[in-house]
């Protein structure tokens, strides 16, 4: 079973993936922008003709609720090029001798929606002019660049869609105005018109073309930006998940530094009575011993319950041991902080006393050997102690412990229930 911060975790994730998804689906094929010129679009738009050079084609225009249709009398005659062509005007006026036209930068391809009569021409010239006041007059038509592309009717379809990519400026037209580098490129940012021609090369016929509808499509967002979002969400969840995940790991080791220290102390107590067991004492020496102040008076009080197997034999075992927990109490209640119980042992038990000499230390026993035979014990129980006092001098730990042991052994056979100091 999964815990709840990994359930939590693998329901980000699977999130994160359905929320990608639906940004990669809606940015391949639903978030478009769109500009569509058609019969609703109040269009002004005009025809022309091969007659200003001499020319003979004738052409003429009509809008109805199908779209632009234009008629077109191509015929040959000493002008070398006949043609005929629409042409729709896209701009809005003029500001500051800059004609404004329609910025197409943001699209990425157009469909025409294109219909002709019963005679056809080979090919069909599109064209897109842009004004940028750098090499456009206003008024002079060829002034603005022309981007065109040409497609041959065997490519046709309905609709036809062009890449934007396609379209390119015709060489003539780059020689006639000589521009610097610069300006050269295709440029669709201030488009003002659209012109449909006939082909370069035409077929002398009554022809006509019907323009239904044309539409730039393009990303609402550029791809770019959208993966930069993805990238950008699934590091924030990569940065939110990795933060989670070390507070948590932060967490989990103070809980177990915690627990640590826990079982240490655990470690260092009797189950029965919380007194400190002989680990603990351990640690008291070692700390004595090594301390700084390790020349300070150091005293151990070693005590040993008398008769104590005669309580467990005549009451049990269970009143011995509540008498066990009773005595630690009482002396807990008759000694300074710094003072520690030690259970050495069965009944056998040990102060250490800080900072103490022996003659105070042996003053500590009196009371206590006092308080023990004055105390009343549960389930009045008569009860004594015998007490082996000893310092520490220039010597080894056990020693120590065995004076101070030896001294009990003393106080036992001075009848119990005395205190002996070690000599
Ligand atoms: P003495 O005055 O010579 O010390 O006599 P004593 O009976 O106290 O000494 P002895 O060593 O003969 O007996 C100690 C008894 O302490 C024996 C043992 O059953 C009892 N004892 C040791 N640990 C425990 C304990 O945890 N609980 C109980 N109830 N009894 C314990
Ligand atoms: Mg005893
Ligand atoms: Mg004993």
């Amino acid at each position: 079973m999964l815990k709840l911060t990994e359930r939590r975790e693998v329901f980000a994730v699977l999130a994160l993936l359905l929320i990608s998804a639906v940004i990669i689906v809606l940015q391949y094929f639903y978030l478009e922008r769109s500009l569509v010129i058609d019969s609703r679009s109040a269009l002004r738009a005009e025809v022309r003709d091969d007659r200003p050079f001499n020319g003979a084609s004738v052409s003429a225009i009509r809008q109805d609720q199908r779209g632009l249709e234009m008629s077109c009398d191509l015929i040959k005659s000493d002008f070398a090029w006949p043609y005929c062509e629409v042409v729709i005007d896209l701009s809005r006026g003029e500001l500051d001798g800059v004609m404004q036209g329609v910025n197409l930068t943001d699209f990425d391809r157009v469909g025409l929606w294109l219909q002709q009569g019963d005679k056809i021409q080979p090919s069909i010239r599109f064209q897109i002019h842009n004004f940028n006041p750098i090499y456009s007059k206003m008024g002079e038509r060829e002034t603005y660049k022309y981007h065109a592309v040409e497609f041959y009717q065997e490519f046709n379809t309905y609709p036809l869609w062009i890449d934007l990519k396609s379209f390119h400026v015709p060489t003539w037209w780059l020689t006639l105005h000589q521009l610097s580098l610069n300006n050269v490129a295709v440029d669709l940012s201030n488009i003002v018109t659209l012109g449909f021609v006939t082909g370069s090369r035409v077929e002398p016929a009554n022809y006509q073309l019907t323009i239904e509808r044309i539409e730039f499509r393009g990303k609402l967002f550029e791809s770019a930006s959208v993966f930069m979002l993805l990238i950008g969400i699934w590091a924030l969840a990569a940065v939110v998940f990795l933060s989670q995940r070390f507070t948590l790991a932060r967490k989990d080791l103070a809980q177990v530094k915690r627990q640590k220290q826990v079982w240490e102390k655990k470690a260092t107590l009797d189950p029965l009575t919380g007194a400190v067991n002989r680990i603990g004492a351990h640690k008291a020496f070692a700390k004595q011993i090594y301390s700084a102040n390790k020349s300070d008076d150091f005293s151990i009080i070693f005590m040993d319950i008398d008769h104590f197997k005669r309580i467990n034999d005549s009451l049990g075992h269970g009143v011995g041991d509540k008498v066990l927990k009773q005595f630690v109490q009482l002396l807990r209640k008759n000694i300074r902080d710094s003072d520690m119980i030690v259970r050495w042992g069965g009944e056998e038990f040990m102060l250490i006393c800080h900072n103490t000499a022996l003659s105070p230390a042996v003053r500590l026993a009196e009371k206590l050997r006092a308080v023990i035979q004055a105390e009343s014990w549960s389930e009045a129980v008569v009860m004594t102690s015998s007490f082996g006092v000893a310092q520490m001098r220039d010597e080894s730990l056990e020693n120590f412990i065995e004076r101070a042991d030896q001294a009990l052994y003393g106080a036992k056979n001075n009848g119990r229930n005395c205190v002996v100091p070690a000599p």
